[in-house]
């Protein structure tokens, strides 16, 4: 039975009768989206309607100023905030009036509870200076009295607006279920310090100094401190040298640019507040939405929020973005003051020269955990190309360098034995040998004063190296080329490989090369070295495929029957990929039962079955809690978990500690019915993602109600079209195997030459470009073979055409494009990581996003990618002095036992 849907099927232009704020968003579409569907076919590109969803979330960035780990308190009333919200705009005979209702609810509404009273009523005896504790509203103001001698306390701008709202809602007996945490919206929570005087008239008693403030337990959030267990899992000295290689640079280039901070800031008051990092808030900034890490501009009016970049931008005279402008805010996007006495004056513009310089680190930590990873990096003989006079520093101690070199050298053994549990005693032997060999070349290169470091494998081309110092010699290659850009990674260029030549570097690991040797295949999943070849090619920027992983899954709970019997009465919204039109709010057996079978699909206004894909399900970060199951499922089966895991000790998201807005990494899921017979239409158009990723393939089907052969035949055509090599092609031509999903992920490099050429396309077919938008970012296109081939011919790029089966695990490379198309249906679930051999991609995607308006989902830095490093570093750092301490230690106890 068919289910012919007309209605719904809706198009996107009218989808403007929804509210919110789609109003922009149709402003913001490119002219070659909007209304000529013909020429937009004629391109290859089709509108992606990603920004449909953004119907549904507000625009408003002080709304979104914090992100609760609390679902409840981030739905606050959405509709009252808006009508009420962002006032200052308005005529002051409209404040009026408000202020005097204000007034009257501060005597209504003010109720504090036993523990705030409590708390209030010390303060008040003691006229102790003390830390903010209430929301602004909560706060006692002075009465209309003494109104003239007191000076009022001004409210910060979420008080203001939730107070209104809370009005609002009480009127309408509409009670919100407020929560003790909605307190910390205030922006001035834990931050504004306040004082009692005799009379007990309450007044602002200034901010916080990040020196004298912060106590223990602030300051061991951010302090490198022996004593202080590391955040993540276990991390032993290779993987923590490891890390300092490919993330130490990029933190010596944030350290640099928050010292820059200081050279900006213009208040002639230039004492620094503190604003003491809280447990579950992330804060953004108001005008670009990226977290702010450290240094930051505040109002000390209203709370208004400034990252380092938006006040330099300002400064340079630059605005965010061209078009955009908004209510309740200035032409460089920032937020108007909410205060009454800038209302007053008519001065609601922030100025560059009246904000208040801010730190969240506890006192001098930054600087010194950015010496100390200096210190360590030299001691512990981590190549460093930062180039700042700390990195140039050497160890003049010889019997250090000896003690350390003994300890790498150990803990590459324990590494090469614990990791090879499947290791004979012939191999065994075969290591011992090495090992005797090595000590040999050791013992030379110290007498003739040669720096050498062990290696893990020992091969013609590597011995006498270990991989961090043969990854160092790839940098030195590259480095000149790309010295131009300021804190730009020296990208290592993508190798071919040979098997024969892989093979010596991990003997016994089963693995294929693909794509002309670019293209790592592991076979065997759980093979304890792994690594060695993954690391291998990850650093380099090129995606890995590990095959066989549906393994070690329960497949029966990745089944679509299984996924319908479950959720099938449960709604969510559907897109059909021909058109990219949306299809709201159905029960998800629609999509379930269509699935495997032709004739229960969705018809479009034609009658013809939707090719539909399931979107965004399950939403946001619910995995877990809605199939727990699943999820445990895809946790213990997940390859190289030492980075795709939450725990991984490469993935260095795990050293974020545990008071931050943990980053939503997944899983997700992608359901989506096959497309072999239309090939210029992707299942997802070419995008990139800030973070690195693995995309499993669960389930693979063909459906069952139709002759499968037309099917059969356009899935081979469209691997061949899709460029992929012989063993590819070979690997899909056998009768047990089903290919999934055609891939192509081209090298997070290359970004740029794929924008221009796309951008060329566009004006070609005569469309203007449109500023603030991005041919990748928008999600606008699906790159077909004439594309892809205009690609390489023009610019020398070349794409991974990967075919995905069952059980095939794809990892993408933060920052690298990329864009699938369903061969069959298709069910992949795929988790996100952060190694640390991509955080250069990160750190400057976040940077390039914040440009991206609301309308991308990109678009806000939920990562917090300056946290991540920070506190990768510190664990790195914090892990080998300890254990150089505790080696001196016992050696200094060996030689008190001898004497
Ligand atoms: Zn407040
Ligand atoms: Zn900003
Ligand atoms: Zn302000
Ligand atoms: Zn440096």
């Amino acid at each position: 039975m068919s289910h012919p849907i007309t209605t719904l099927d809706m198009a996107m232009p009218s989808s403007s009768s929804t509210a919110g704020g789609v109003g922009i968003e149709n402003s913001r579409k490119r002219s070659l989206d909007s209304n000529n569907a013909n020429q937009a076919a004629l391109l290859a590109a089709r509108v992606e309607p990603k920004s449909i969803i953004e119907i549904h979330i507000s625009n408003d960035t002080a709304h979104k100023k914090v992100c609760l780990e609390h679902k409840e308190v981030e739905a606050v009333d959405d509709t009252s905030i808006k009508a009420a919200a962002e006032t200052p705009a308005a005529p002051a005979s409209a404040t009026a009036p408000e202020n005097e209702q204000e007034k009257k609810q501060d005597k209504d509404l003010i109720e504090l509870t036993a523990e705030e009273q409590q708390l209030d009523e010390e303060y008040r005896k003691n006229c102790t200076i003390f830390l903010q504790h209430l929301p602004c509203f909560k706060l006692q103001q002075p009465t209309d009295v003494d109104a003239s001698t007191v000076p009022r306390i001004p409210k910060c701008r979420e008080c203001r607006r939730r107070h209104i709202s809370k009005a609002a809602t009480s009127v309408s007996g509409n009670h919100n279920n407020s929560n003790s945490n909605n307190d910390v919206y205030c922006r001035f929570y834990e931050f504004r310090r306040l004082q009692y005087n005799a009379a007990g008239e309450l007044r602002v008693a200034g901010f916080p100094n990040p020196y004298n403030e912060p106590t223990p337990a602030d300051f061991s959030v951010w302090q490198p401190d022996e004593k202080t267990a590391p955040t993540a899992g276990y991390m032993d000295i290779q993987v923590c040298r490891y890390i300092l290689l490919h993330a130490g640079d990029q933190f010596c280039y944030l350290w640099r640019q928050e010292a820059e901070a200081l050279k900006l800031h213009e208040n002639p008051d230039d004492t620094i507040a503190w604003k003491k990092a809280v447990q579950g808030i992330r804060e953004i900034c108001d005008v670009c939405d990226t977290t702010l890490f450290n240094y930051h501009w505040t109002c000390n009016k209203c709370g208004f929020g400034l990252c380092l970049d938006c006040f330099k931008d300002r400064k340079d005279g630059q605005r965010l973005r061209r078009v955009e402008k908004e209510r309740g805010r200035d032409e460089y996007h920032w937020l108007l003051c909410t205060d009454d006495d800038a209302a007053a004056a008519g001065k609601q513009q922030h100025e560059l020269r009246s904000l208040m310089l801010t730190q969240i680190i506890a006192g001098d930590s930054l600087n010194v955990l950015g010496r100390l990873l200096h210190d360590v990096r030299t001691l512990w003989q981590v190549p460093q190309v930062c180039g700042c006079l700390l990195s140039k520093q050497q160890v003049d101690d010889p019997e250090l360098t000896a003690l350390i070199q003994d300890m790498i050298k150990e803990s590459q053994l324990k590494q090469q034995t614990s990791a090879s549990s499947l290791a004979t005693e012939q191999t065994l032997r075969q290591q011992q040998r090495l090992e005797e060999l090595h000590a040999k070349k050791l013992e030379f290169a110290r007498e003739r004063g040669i720096d050498y470091v062990p290696g893990r494998v020992w091969t013609k081309e590597t011995l006498g190296k270990d991989p961090i110092t043969s990854a160092f010699d790839n940098f030195k290659h590259i480095n000149f080329l790309r010295k131009g850009l300021a804190g730009l990674r020296r990208f290592l260029p993508p190798r071919a490989m040979t098997l024969a030549h892989s093979t010596q570097l991990a003997p016994g690991v089963p693995h294929e090369w693909l794509c002309d040797g670019k293209l790592l295949r592991l076979t065997d999943p759980m093979h304890p070295d792994n690594r060695v070849l993954y690391q291998d090619v990850w650093k380099c920027g090129q995606p890995v495929m590990i095959s066989e992983v549906a393994r070690s899954l329960n497949l029966d709970l990745w089944h679509p029957e299984a996924f319908c019997k479950d959720f099938g009465d449960k709604p969510n919204d559907l897109i059909n990929c021909l058109n990219g039109n949306l299809v709201p709010n159905q029960p998800m057996r629609h999509f379930w039962e269509g699935f495997q079978c032709i004739s229960k699909r969705l018809l479009d206004v034609n009658g013809k079955p939707m090719l539909l894909k399931l979107k965004d399900w399950p939403p946001g970060d619910d995995f877990a809690e809605i199939m727990p199951t699943r999820f445990a499922d895809l946790m213990k089966g997940l390859p190289m978990p030492e980075y795709t895991l939450r725990t991984g000790n490469l993935n260095i998201a795990s050293c974020l500690p545990k008071m931050f807005v943990p980053p939503d990494l997944g899983p997700k899921m992608y359901n989506a019915y096959g497309s072999a017979l239309h090939p210029d239409k992707g299942t997802t158009n070419l995008h990139l993602d800030i973070s690195d990723a693995v995309n499993i393939m669960v389930y693979v089907g063909i459906p069952k109600d139709e002759d499968s052969k037309p099917q059969l035949a356009a899935t081979q055509k469209a691997i061949a079209l899709g460029g992929c090599d012989y063993i590819t092609r070979a690997r899909c031509q056998d009768p047990d195997v089903l290919p999934g999903a055609l891939w192509h992920i081209f090298p997070a490099r290359d970004a740029d030459k794929i924008r221009d050429l796309l951008n060329r396309v566009t004006l070609e077919k005569g469309f203007r470009l449109e500023p603030d938008h991005d041919p990748i970012h928008d999600q606008n296109w699906y790159l077909d073979d004439k594309l892809r081939a205009r690609l390489f011919k023009e610019y020398g790029v070349e794409g991974y055409p990967i075919v995905q089966c069952l059980g095939d695990a794809v990892f993408i490379p933060a920052g690298a494009p990329h864009q699938v198309q369903n061969l069959h249906n298709c069910i992949k679930v795929a988790e996100d990581f952060v190694s640390p051999e991509n955080i250069t991609h990160c750190y400057h995607l976040t940077h390039e996003f914040r440009r991206l308006s609301h309308s991308h989902t990109n678009h806000e830095d939920k990562l917090q990618i300056k946290n991540i490093i920070y506190h990768a570093i510190k664990d790195c750092c914090t892990i080998l002095t300890r254990a150089l301490d505790e080696r001196i230690e016992s050696e200094m106890a060996k030689v008190r036992g001898e004497t």
